[in-house]
């Protein structure tokens, strides 16, 4: 708070725990929501004084290229508290420390180029559209990408001139705490940039509210979105939401077999399966349904799950026990609701990973667009294979949610598969690919999935508000009531 690190007056403390072993790695304060208004208030001063909103873009853009280089510089540290803390891989981890860093040189990059329109709206008027930041940004991220999140919001918010507030996960603050003991190394202006660590009812809830925040940015789930933006109608601050996905991958018969399960794969065991944008439902058509059936689950049983910092491990651990009880719940649901369960289904428990949150790759096929596993995000290394005749039954399957972020297509005919890629009604999408993205692209779900872009200049865009000046050339009374 304030360029100052204080003790939270909540002698509770939440017991941060490492998933792939349940060892106690850090005590972490609880904020309290007088914490929060104070956070808050600091914020809106800072932003006030001008002291970060008042430089120049340039200036801007040189401090954003510290914080970069700071990542770059501790890269080995930052990666090593994201294995320890969210259990995914080191691989993983250190991708996503890569991320960040670029993304803080990708805003530094945007600041250097015009921001802004100009144009004659008549004979003696110029119009200007000019952009100007919100004020006050209240920041909340969910804990699977818990670093890479908090810059995808902190780097745009920063580079716009707002002043920050960000709201880590409870049980994964680690990586937000280092970076903001490196963002304390550079030149970024006290105040600028607050990190207040507590539970989302309490601190959440508190900047949600706030009439002191202009616009809240939250990642995480649909329900708490819901939240979010009814606590945010006080103010009516603006409201930014990246929510969760059922997200359809649909393989053609005339795909490519090895990439499409290659992918397959990919989009639903990376992150172990805690992505948002996971390719969660595969829509197979029948053609090929038996033969990418085999394949998949011949490879999916091969992954070697374990944990994050064993150099062998392709999947890590699942974030905690919470989530990793809600995946085994969905997956009992699952075989209730008649679901064929091919693969997987348990916990690990060889070679000692019975000590933290291990779960099997997952494999349902025989299930039917009205099942839970079918309609809600399990968020967990489990996916539900559906077969289908033809191109309008794959559109009308992939479409029957209530999600809308992401969704693949795999065929060799680029005509039928940009056709169908172009009716999945959803904000990130691949033509036979899949989870591959990069900076310069909005990312943002269609439908429930959320409001708003991240990273491009859109994401940009998300964190200012956008002025017109009209200037009249030649200065003459209009007359109007002559
Ligand atoms: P979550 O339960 O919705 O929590 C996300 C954040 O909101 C956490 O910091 C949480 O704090 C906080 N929060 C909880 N209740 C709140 C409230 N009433 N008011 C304000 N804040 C509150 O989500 P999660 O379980 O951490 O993450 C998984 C979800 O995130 C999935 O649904 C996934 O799809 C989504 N996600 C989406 C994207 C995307 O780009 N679209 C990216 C990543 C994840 P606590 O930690 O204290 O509960
Ligand atoms: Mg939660």
């Amino acid at each position: 708070m304030n360029g100052n690190w204080v003790e939270s007056s909540n002698p509770e403390k939440m017991e941060i725990i490492n998933p792939a072993t349940q060892e106690v790695i850090a005590r972490a304060p609880l904020g309290t929501k007088e914490e929060t208004n104070e956070a808050i208030k600091i914020a809106k001063q800072t932003f006030e004084s001008a002291v970060w909103s008042g430089q120049s873009p340039k200036e801007r853009a040189a401090v954003l290229l510290q914080i970069a280089d700071k990542l770059q510089e501790n890269i080995d540290v930052l990666t090593d508290l994201e294995v320890q803390n969210n259990g995914k891989t080191r691989r993983e981890a250190q991708s996503d420390v890569e991320e960040a860093a670029s993304t803080f040189r990708y805003y530094a990059g945007l600041l250097t180029m015009p921001n802004g329109q100009s144009y004659e709206a008549s004979g003696d008027i110029q119009t200007l559209i000019v952009k100007e930041p919100m004020g006050v940004a209240g920041l909340i991220v969910p804990w699977n990408f818990p670093l890479l999140m908090s810059v995808w919001k902190i780097a745009p918010a920063l580079a716009a001139g707002n002043s920050i507030l960000l709201k880590p996960a409870e049980i994964t603050p680690m990586t937000a705490v280092k970076l903001f003991e490196l963002m304390d190394e550079t030149d970024l202006p006290k105040g600028a940039a607050n990190l207040i660590m507590g539970v989302g009812s309490v601190v959440g809830q508190t900047i949600a509210e706030s009439n002191d925040v202009d616009i809240v940015s939250f990642t995480g789930s649909t329900e708490v979105g819901r939240r979010i933006m009814q606590a945010a109608s006080g103010n009516l601050k603006k409201v930014s939401l990246e929510l969760g996905g059922k997200s359809p991958n649909i393989i053609f018969d005339d795909a490519d077999l090895e990439t499409a399960v290659d992918y397959a794969l990919f989009g639903i065991f990376l992150g172990s399966g805690q992505v948002c944008s996971s390719g969660s439902r595969l829509l197979v058509q029948e053609g090929i349904y038996d033969t990418f059936v085999e394949k998949f689950v011949e490879k999916a049983k091969a992954i070697r799950v374990g944990p994050g910092n064993d150099e062998h491990s392709q999947m890590g651990a699942i974030v905690g026990e919470k989530h990793f009880k809600s995946i085994l719940d969905y997956i009992r649901i699952g075989k209730e609701e008649g679901a064929n369960l091919v693969l997987g289904g348990n916990r690990i428990e060889k070679d000692g990973l019975d000590r933290g949150f291990f779960i099997e790759p997952t494999v349902f096929t025989h299930v039917t667009s009205d099942m839970r596993i079918v309609r809600e995000e399990i968020f967990g290394p489990v996916v539900a294979i559906q077969k289908f005749k033809g191109e309008e039954e794959a559109v009308r399957i992939a479409n029957d949610t209530d999600f809308g972020l992401a969704g693949a297509v795999f065929s060799t005919d680029h005509n039928k598969a940009i056709r169908v890629i172009k009716k999945v009604r959803a904000g990130i999408t691949w033509v036979n690919a899949y989870h591959l993205t990069n900076i310069q692209a909005p990312w943002g779900g269609y439908k429930q999935s959320g409001i708003g872009r991240s990273l491009s200049t859109y994401g940009l865009d998300e964190y200012q508000e956008t002025k017109q000046i009209n200037i009249h050339l030649e200065p003459k009374p209009i007359g109007w009531f002559e």
